[in-house]
């Protein structure tokens, strides 16, 4: 391992899902922790006391700046980002995360950070190796030749490459994670940004509330997916800061599924049966995504710890207080 435990790291994006799991992780271990977000921290989804927490757009610069001095390492997770109704429809917003990933990189160099870990996508991924709902599991080599999804992808697999150089040319240390889909507890759930597992409980809970019969459901159900809970994902998130292999990494669940099937679990732990109603003109992305791990296992000895119906269940449970919270 490049820096030591008990060093201070900043958690860019930390009041966001993964960086408020992250931070508490973190401190867990003893770190000295600096949280940084473009939100008010009444809407981070959590507020960890032992941390740091500033408030700076780090778009800016002199924001970067500020947000690494003093700082061994860095965890690059700020970027503009949602499910694929927001994805599909606000590229140039997501392309703009370009310039955090840009400012982050060149503070970390500047202000002689140790470390920096890039928060990547299995959006960077070619588009025609996942046409079809049983496609192949994506391996790494899988995102070139390059055409990764419009926008939110090309930003991702652009500041993937601009990791490489700054490792490359000037010395900094530099890793970087594909994460494929994460869901768990304290995330977004509403509000258009939230992810297929969010959607899915939430709609589930609405109804059930409501009296509703049906549920609302974007495609045709039959697109695979694969989704990793938010524990498994910070531990291999700091298992791949400290790892040696420098290329970026798989990190995701390899438990296929149907978005068929994730409503059929959802319905399960809520004790219902909805009739589904199948938007096909609504984003759904591509028709078929798995992340092969073997380079993940091999190098790092990680796998996926949590079952989607373990994840799933917490996840609804989470979700079902926060909805009987905001709507009571
Ligand atoms: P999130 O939206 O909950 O967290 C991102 C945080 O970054 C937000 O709190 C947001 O306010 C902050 N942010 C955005 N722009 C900023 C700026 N200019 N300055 C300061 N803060 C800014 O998303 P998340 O699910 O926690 O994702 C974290 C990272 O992981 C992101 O980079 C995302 O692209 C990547 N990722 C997530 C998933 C997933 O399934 N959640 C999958 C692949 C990649």
């Amino acid at each position: 391992m490049s820096f030591p435990y008990h060093s201070a790291v900043v958690v860019a994006g930390g009041g966001g899902f993964i960086g408020g799991h992250l931070v508490g992780a973190l401190l867990a271990q003893g770190h000295r922790v600096r949280a940084v977000d473009r939100k008010p921290t009444r809407d981070w989804y959590q507020v960890h006391a032992d941390a740091e927490n500033v408030v700076a757009d780090l778009t800016r610069i002199e924001a970067c700046m500020t947000a690494c001095q003093g700082m061994q390492a860095c965890y690059q997770l700020a970027a503009d980002m949602g499910g694929m109704g927001f994805i599909e429809n606000n590229k140039a917003l997501c392309m703009l995360s370009v310039l955090v990933s840009t400012h982050m990189l060149v503070a970390a160099r500047e202000q002689g950070l140790d470390s920096i870990f890039y928060a990547s996508s299995a959006c960077v991924y070619n588009a025609g190796k996942q046409s079809s709902e049983d496609a192949a599991p994506l391996k790494e080599a899988d995102a070139y030749p390059a055409m990764p999804e419009d926008g939110y992808g090309w930003e991702k697999l652009f500041s993937e490459r601009m990791h490489r150089h700054f490792r490359e040319d000037f010395g900094l240390r530099t890793r970087v994670a594909r994460y494929h889909n994460v869901y768990g507890p304290h995330g977004t759930w509403r509000g258009g940004r939230e992810k297929a597992p969010a959607a899915i409980c939430r709609k589930v809970i609405q109804a059930k509330r409501s009296g509703a019969t049906t549920i609302e459901i974007w495609g045709d159900g039959r697109q695979t997916r694969s989704f990793m809970y938010i524990d498994d994902c910070v531990k291999g998130t700091l298992d791949i800061m400290h790892c040696d292999v420098v290329e970026p990494i798989n990190l995701g669940s390899d438990e296929l599924i149907t978005i068929n099937g994730l409503v059929d679990l959802v319905e399960e732990i809520a004790g219902v049966r909805l009739r589904r109603e199948y938007r096909l003109d609504a984003p759904k992305g591509v028709n078929g995504r798995n992340s092969d791990n073997r380079m993940i296992l091999a190098e790092l000895g990680w796998k996926p710890s949590i079952r989607l119906c373990d994840g799933m269940e917490r996840t609804y449970r989470w979700i079902h207080d926060e909805y009987a919270r905001t709507y009571s």
